[in-house]
């Protein structure tokens, strides 16, 4: 092989030859012409780069495209620059801070000094200029730049942020990039030019401390998202906007489910009675399969001995940035909040010795945990500081993992497909297999413990995407990525495999052979958390709850006063049965009664007037369908049965 050529590695495992120098837009061209016209970035050695940046020496070579998270994330941050640069041309002398992409979209923070942006009036003209500067396809391009030439050049443009900024950087690694007009400070990398840039949006303005202290300046971060083409930009503002009708804060009020009091403390949810309806619904639905699948409840309390999280390792860990610990009179005594049921559920299963004729031994809880969130992570029920897992630890020989595995999948599936969720991958993540030092536990077990969690999820026919380096440094593990109505990713339950914990609480069994064993422990959640799998149940079903799950099955809406007492004696005989829901007694007319039962979304609507009392029928009405047609009342309970089993999507 001459010098001048390098070996290029591709993802698939090909190997191929190219002159020192070539970039991965020209690996994409030897490749496909179509492929060279869509490459944003390449990942050069897991690193990603310009795609126009030359490689000098043998590598692995990865092309990154819009389909790429890396590609899309590539070309949001690229648009940063763009906006930014559209900025300067508005209003001129502008300073600027930061402009990372976030997960959807960029932002980037900026000083307008004495200027004003009105977003009426600017936003338009912002998104304007962005694509007007888009179409003349600007190269962004790299420069390597010493320090002290940097921080002159961004002396005298006046901007000081930019100054503090490379004043924490290291000569000999500092880079700008230049596109059109527009020069930053960056590490990279970008897309090849601006023209791939088609259409652009500010979706939002907030005020933004000057690195995130509130003591110093701040700076206004404008929100934007572009796309490669017009048309993604226009569904994904419908998204938007569907994803705004189905928020589960919005709806959470709406519905009277659940509510937030800053008295009671950020982040702490307080459930009103139809949101504990709910929530009791799928924590008795769930005890159910649970116990079928030979599992055994137990209760343990919400706070703990420090010394019991020492040995966990957990205080190490969190402690410093969690609920501090609570003090008692005896002051060589402290208590934790619980941050997770698992060390509890260790101390059961230390309860007495245990036997390998018990295992796997199966412990279940809805256990009430707390975690310190920053307040600026909050976010209604998805995040929050007090929580409620459907939590389990299953201890286990070796042998047992797979099988252990297969029926953990079998019981998250049937939640999932109960609940309507029928689009979803699994993920398992493994070792990252050049750094086993890494982990804790023996390499034969973690042998074991991956091949049993691929064969397991192979068996059970999931579709799966494989991670190295995933896995917790305790064991390797299996996610649910679910996928809502929205097509929005949510990850939902996750099971564990544990070697650390079983070490640090010294867990054993006798064997057949008399010796004694230390257990596996698996961790296992199937909706993750109460509060999270509500919101994201909410928005997934638009507040429309199935039948089954619904806190208010059914309204029974009189015509008139006259009504009343059959109206509750209805409802009585309904309760009895297991149904809930109330009577609309207002003095209304009977179409303003039945307009409100559709904006509460109420699944059924029984209509009493005259011709019902007389004949001891109902009217029922089914929510966005309208009449169904009268029934008498057992006719009434066997649809009512029927209704509730065909929600159960079974
Ligand atoms: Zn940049
Ligand atoms: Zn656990």
């Amino acid at each position: 092989m001459s010098e001048k050529q390098i070996k290029i590695t591709l993802p698939d495992g090909t190997v191929k030859e190219y002159p020192k120098g070539v970039t991965g837009i020209d690996v994409a061209g030897s490749i496909s012409e179509g492929l060279a016209r869509n490459v944003l970035a390449a990942k050069v050695n897991g690193e990603v780069w310009d795609a126009t940046r030359p490689v000098d020496r043998d590598a692995t070579l990865q092309l990154l495209t819009w389909n790429d998270k890396e590609g899309k994330s590539t070309f949001w941050h690229s648009s940063a620059h763009l906006m930014a640069e559209a900025l300067e041309s508005l209003f001129p002398g502008v300073k600027f801070g930061i402009g990372p992409a976030i997960e959807t979209g960029f932002y980037y923070d900026v000083d307008f000094g004495d200027q004003e942006f009105d977003p009426l009036k600017d936003i338009p003209r912002l998104e304007n200029k962005m694509l007007e500067l888009a179409r003349e396809k600007n190269q962004y391009k790299r420069e390597e730049i010493d320090k002290k030439s940097a921080i002159k050049y961004f002396t005298e443009k006046g901007d000081e942020y930019k100054i503090e900024l490379l004043r924490d950087l290291e000569d000999g690694s500092i880079t700008f990039y230049h596109q059109g007009n527009f020069t930053d400070l960056c590490r990279g990398p970008h897309i090849p030019n601006t023209g791939f840039i088609k259409a652009a949006k500010i979706l939002n303005i907030a005020g933004a401390y000057w690195r995130g202290d509130e003591k110093r300046k701040q700076l206004t971060r404008l929100y934007g998202v572009t796309f490669p083409k017009q048309k993604e930009l226009t569904e994904y503002l419908e998204l938007l906007e569907e994803a705004r009708k189905r928020d589960h804060r919005k709806l959470g009020k709406e519905l009277e489910l659940f509510t937030f009091s800053e008295k009671v403390g950020m982040g702490l949810p307080l459930w009103l009675p139809k949101g504990t309806m709910l929530r009791e619904r799928l924590v008795d639905f769930l005890k159910k399969a649970q116990l079928k699948a030979g599992y055994e409840g137990v209760i343990t309390p919400h706070i703990g001995n420090k010394q019991l999280y020492i040995t966990s390792g957990h205080y190490e860990k969190y402690g410093k940035d969690s609920f501090q610990p609570i003090k008692v009179p005896d002051e060589n005594d402290e208590f934790l909040l619980k941050p997770m049921n698992c060390p509890h559920h260790c101390e059961i299963y230390k309860a007495r010795p245990r036997s390998y004729k018990e295992l796997p031994l199966r412990l279940a809880e809805f256990g009430t945990v707390y975690r310190y969130e920053q307040s600026g992570e909050l976010h209604g029920l998805t995040r929050v500081r007090g929580f409620t897992q459907d939590d389990a630890h299953i201890f286990c020989r070796h042998d047992q993992v797979k099988d252990e595995f297969k029926k953990v999948i079998d019981l998250v599936l049937y939640v999932f497909n109960t609940l309507g969720f029928e689009n979803f991958t699994a993920q398992i993540s493994l070792r990252d297999p050049e750094n086993k030092s890494k982990y804790i536990g023996e390499d034969k077990n973690w042998e074991i413990a991956e091949k049993a969690i691929i064969e397991a999820a192979d068996e059970k026919g999931l579709k799966t995407v494989t991670v190295l380096g995933e896995a917790a440094f305790y064991g390797p593990k299996l996610d649910f990525m679910v996928k809502d109505a929205l097509n929005r990713s949510w990850q939902l339950g996750t099971i564990q495999v544990d070697y650390n914990l079983p070490e640090r609480f010294e867990l054993e069994y006798t064997g057949s052979d008399n010796q004694k064993h230390r257990p596996v422990m698996i961790h296992r959640a199937p909706f993750g958390s109460l509060e999270r799998f509500v919101a994201i149940l909410i928005e997934h079903c638009a507040g429309e709850f199935p039948l089954w799950l619904s806190p208010e099955q059914f309204i029974i809406l009189p015509i008139s006063e006259k009504f009343s007492s059959f109206s509750e004696d209805l409802l009585k005989y309904l309760e009895e049965n297991n149904f809930t829901g109330s009577v609309d007694n207002r003095d209304e007319k009977i179409g303003r009664k039945i307009r409100d039962a559709e904006i509460k979304k109420v699944p059924f609507m029984f209509i009493v007037g005259e011709k019902e009392q007389e004949s001891n029928t109902v009217s029922v009405r089914k929510h966005k369908e309208g009449d169904i047609g009268s029934f008498d009342r057992k006719g009434l309970l066997g649809f009512m049965n029927s209704e509730t089993e065909k929600s159960m999507n079974l």
